[in-house]
C-alpha cells in the first residue's frame, strides 16, 4: 500500500483529488462510497479496472476500522487455539505489571492455564480410555485482599496476555430482578459487549466480580449490617458462576417478556471474585488459637505482617464464618490472599512497571521537550503519603496528580530543553516544583 500523505499530491496516499476543489470523488473498492460521504482515503499500489481505464485502489477509513475490529477478533478467537502459555510464563508477564503479591501470581496463574486447558480439553479427542470421558471441573477463582492491592489488576492483566474479552462487575450492585439495580445477566451483558456481540467468544471470557464479600451474608457475621442482595441474587449468580445457559437482554436494562434474548452458555467463562473481608484474619486467627498482637494499629508493620501470614491460612470454613453462604464458597475452589503493600512496594509500583505512573509523566514531559526526574526520597515521600491514605496503591495517582496539576499547567510556557528534578520537599508542598529546572 502506498504512503498516505494528507492528499495534496496527485495519485498518491489519501488519493486523487481528494481536498482539492472542484476534483471529481474518489470511491472506496471496498464499500463503494465516495469521499464526499466517508472523507479520505488510502490509495493502494493495485489497479482497479473501471472499463474504461485502469486505476489505483482505494479504501476508505471507515472500512479500514471494520477490518481492523474482524482481524482482532480473529487474532482473539484463536488466541487460545495454539500453545497455552505456561504458568511460569504467565507469571513472568504478570511480573511486568503488578508488584508483589507473588504467592497469588502463581496461584492465579496455574488456575487460568488449568481452566483453558479444560476448555480445550472439551474439543479436543483424548486417547486413554481411561481418561476419556472425565471432566474437569471448573476452577473459579477467590481474591481476597485489601483494597488497591492489584487483585482488579490482576485479573485485567490476565485476560490481555490470554487476549480473551474481560468484563469487570460489581457484587453490591447486583439485584433481584424487578428491584432498582442490576440483574446478575448484566455481567454476561458486559462481556458480550467487550467481544462486539461475537457470543462464542464471550463464552470463553474472564469476569471480575468484585465486593463478593458483601453478598449474602449470613447472620453469623455481626460487623457487616447490609444485606445487599436476596436470596434470587445469590441463587441466580451461583448459577452463572456454576455454569447455565443464561439468557441476555442485548440492550441491557430489565429483562421484560417481549424481549429477544442472546443465550450465552456460562459454563467456560472464568470467574475471578475478589473482596476486602474486613475482619477475616480474627476469625482465622482465632481458629488457630493465636493471640493477635497490634490488630488496634491496623497500619503498625508487625500487624500487617500477622495480617499476611494469618491470610495466607484462609480455609472455605472460615469464609462461611465469616458470613459466605456455602454454596458460593464451594462454587470457587481457588482461593489466594494477597498482601497489603507496604511502603516499599508502593514505591516500587511508582517505577517499576511496564507502564508506571512515574513513566507516564515523564512521556507527558517529553511532548513539553522537557525532561523530568524524581529523587529516591520524592519516590518514597510519595509512597509514605499513599501508605497513610490506607487505599493501597490507588492513593498513589491522586497524589501525583495533586502535585503535578501546577506543573503541568505551566510547563508549555517554559523554555524547552529543561530537567525537571522532584525532591521530598517538593513533594511535601514545601517547594515548587520549577525550583530545580536546569538547561
Ligand atoms: P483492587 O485490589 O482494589 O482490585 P486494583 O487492582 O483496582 O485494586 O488497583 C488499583 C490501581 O493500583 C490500579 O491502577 C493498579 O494497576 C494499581 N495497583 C494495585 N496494586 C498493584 C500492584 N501490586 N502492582 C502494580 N500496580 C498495582
Amino acid at each position: 500500500m502506498t504512503q498516505e500523505n494528507g492528499g495534496q499530491d496527485q495519485g498518491q496516499g489519501f488519493g486523487r483529488g481528494q481536498g482539492q476543489e472542484g476534483a471529481p470523488p474518489t470511491f472506496c473498492d471496498f464499500c463503494g462510497r465516495a469521499t464526499t460521504e466517508v472523507g479520505p482515503m488510502v490509495e493502494g499500489n493495485a489497479l482497479v479496472s473501471t472499463g474504461i481505464r485502469s486505476m489505483p485502489s482505494h479504501v476508505c477509513g471507515q472500512c479500514v476500522t471494520a477490518c481492523d475490529s474482524i482481524f482482532s477478533k480473529h487474532e482473539q478467537k484463536h488466541a487460545l487455539d495454539g500453545e497455552l502459555p505456561t504458568p511460569r510464563e504467565l507469571v513472568a508477564h504478570l511480573d511486568t505489571y503488578i508488584i508483589g503479591q507473588d504467592r497469588v501470581k502463581k496461584t492465579l496463574a496455574v488456575a487460568v492455564v488449568n481452566h483453558y486447558k479444560r476448555l480445550l480439553a472439551s474439543t479436543r479427542q483424548i486417547d486413554d480410555p481411561a481418561l476419556k470421558d472425565v471432566e474437569v471441573a471448573k476452577s473459579n477463582v477467590l481474591l481476597i485482599g485489601p483494597t488497591g492491592c492489584g487483585k482488579t489488576a490482576l485479573a485485567q492483566t490476565l485476560a490481555r496476555r490470554l487476549k480473551v474479552p474481560f468484563a469487570i462487575g460489581d457484587a453490591t450492585t447486583l439485584t433481584e430482578a424487578g428491584y432498582v439495580g442490576e440483574d446478575v445477566e448484566n455481567l454476561i451483558l458486559k462481556l458480550v459487549r467487550e467481544a462486539e456481540f461475537d457470543v462464542s467468544l464471550a463464552e470463553r471470557g474472564i469476569i471480575y466480580i468484585d465486593e463478593i464479600d458483601k453478598i449474602g451474608k449470613t447472620s453469623q457475621n455481626v460487623s457487616i449490617t447490609r444485606d445487599v442482595s436476596g436470596e434470587g441474587v445469590q441463587q441466580a449468580l451461583l448459577k452463572l458462576l456454576e455454569g447455565t445457559i443464561a439468557n441476555v437482554p442485548p440492550q441491557g436494562g430489565r429483562k421484560h417478556p417481549e424481549q429477544q434474548y442472546l443465550q450465552v452458555d456460562t459454563s467456560n467463562i472464568l470467574f475471578i471474585c475478589g473482596g476486602t473481608f474486613g475482619g477475616l484474619e480474627e476469625i482465622i486467627g482465632k481458629r488457630l488459637g493465636r493471640k493477635m498482637i497490634g490488630f488496634g494499629h491496623a497500619a503498625s508493620p508487625d500487624a500487617e505482617f500477622e495480617r499476611n501470614e494469618l491470610m495466607v491460612q484462609v480455609t472455605p470454613e472460615d469464609l462461611e464464618r465469616f458470613g459466605m453462604i456455602p454454596e458460593l464458597v464451594g462454587r470457587l475452589p481457588v482461593i489466594s490472599s494477597l498482601n497489603q503493600l507496604s511502603v516499599e512496594d508502593l514505591a516500587r509500583i511508582l517505577t517499576e512497571p511496564k507502564d508506571a505512573i512515574l513513566k507516564q509523566y515523564q512521556v507527558l514531559f517529553h511532548h513539553d521537550k522537557a525532561k523530568l526526574e524524581f529523587t529516591d526520597e520524592a519516590v518514597r515521600e510519595i509512597a509514605r503519603q499513599a501508605k497513610a491514605r490506607g487505599t493501597g496503591a490507588r492513593a498513589l495517582r491522586s497524589i501525583l496528580e495533586r502535585m503535578m496539576l501546577d506543573i503541568m499547567f505551566e510547563l508549555p510556557e517554559h523554555p524547552e530543553g529543561h530537567t525537571y528534578i522532584i525532591n521530598e520537599r517538593v513533594v511535601r508542598g514545601e517547594e515548587s516544583p520549577f525550583t530545580h529546572a536546569a538547561a
